[in-house]
């Protein structure tokens, strides 16, 4: 498996700017996510020292080749899940890999996607969930069915089948995303993907229908989330962070509740703006240096005894 000091996730102006600190103190960097929303034609007007109007994509380009100017790995992959292992270390699950870090910087702007299901709040608690690791125990043996088009949800359903073999994927009407590879896994786990809309759900005591748009009725006693790519709030659902509404909780350094783990920019809700994502991009990484220099010492320590 690779390893790196610090795993940052999102390549927007907090996640680039996190780098460019964490690279140029010596910490072997990886920054994962693809081209932010504002890395298009945008005109920014507001950016400090920048007299003239500058495009999101010419500022996210600059900050992408000053991190690499000092030694950060930039690539275009996306993370479907985090876990903690034993030895406090990260272990980050991509489309293309597992990557472990002693320390992720979360990144990843705000993005979360609903489904559109009317009477979805009224099962949150209830048989609905957006995060497998802290609730498929729960549907031991039980039908469930994973809602989303993409790889982020193809990995949700066969992560349930520990839980349960009776696992369906819904693409909730969209044009299917997920990879040769992932279809070929849910195929030979034999887990189905439809292709429909739900319209509404269903169940007395908790869910136990699943209404498609179509009039089927499909039994289901879980409903897990997962449209689009993973967001902070599915990382923060599955790590234990602690969050008000969507966004991510930190304190002034932006750390977040769990050791080791740091958030800066949108996904921290504060002023959604590049100025402030930069700064606490900043603030992140100079957290993360301490945790992983903090984190060599108490292995040095161990070590020696
Ligand atoms: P983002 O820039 O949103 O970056 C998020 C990153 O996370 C992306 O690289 C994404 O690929 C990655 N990511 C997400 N999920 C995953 C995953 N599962 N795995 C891997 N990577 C992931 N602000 C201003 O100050 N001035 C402006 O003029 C201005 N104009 C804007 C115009 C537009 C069209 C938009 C959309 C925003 C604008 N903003 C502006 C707001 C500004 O862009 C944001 O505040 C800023 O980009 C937030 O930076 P961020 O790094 O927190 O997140």
């Amino acid at each position: 498996m690779e390893s790196v000091d610090i795993l940052i996730i999102g390549q927007g102006p907090a996640g680039l700017s996190s780098a460019i600190y964490t690279a140029r103190a010596g910490m072997n960097t990886l920054i994962l996510g693809c081209a932010p929303k504002v890395a298009g034609d945008y005109e920014i007007d507001n950016y400090f020292g920048f007299t003239e109007t500058i495009t999101g994509k010419e500022l996210i380009e600059r900050g992408k080749a000053q991190a690499a100017k000092f030694g950060a790995d930039i690539r275009c992959d996306r993370v479907l899940g985090i876990h903690q292992d034993d030895a406090g270390a990260f272990v980050a699950k991509t489309e293309d890999k597992k990557i472990e870090a002693a320390s992720i910087i979360l990144a990843t702007g705000v993005s979360r996607i609903r489904p559109g299901i009317s009477n979805l709040a009224d099962y949150e608690g209830k048989g609905v969930s957006y995060c497998v690791s802290c609730d498929g125990f729960f549907m031991r043996g039980k039908p469930v069915m994973v809602v989303g088009e993409g790889n982020f949800a193809a990995n949700q359903a066969l992560e349930l089948l520990q839980y349960t073999p009776n696992v369906k994927v819904c693409s909730q009407g969209k044009e299917l995303s997920i990879s040769e590879e992932f279809l070929y896994r849910l195929e030979e786990s034999k887990i189905p993907v439809l292709t429909g809309k739900i319209a509404k759900l269903a169940g007395d005591n908790g869910l136990e229908k699943v209404h498609l748009e179509s009039g089927e009725q499909i039994d289901a006693q879980g409903l897990f989330v997962a449209m689009g790519q993973a967001s902070s709030s599915d990382f923060a659902y599955s790590l234990g962070l602690m969050r008000n509404g969507q966004f991510i909780e930190t304190d002034r350094d932006q750390r977040t509740n769990v050791p080791g783990v740091f958030a800066a920019g949108d996904c921290v809700g504060r002023f959604l703006q590049i100025s402030v994502a930069v700064g606490e991009g900043a603030l992140a990484g100079r957290a993360a240096i301490s945790h992983v220099k903090e984190r060599r010492r108490t292995l040095l320590d161990k070590e020696a005894k």
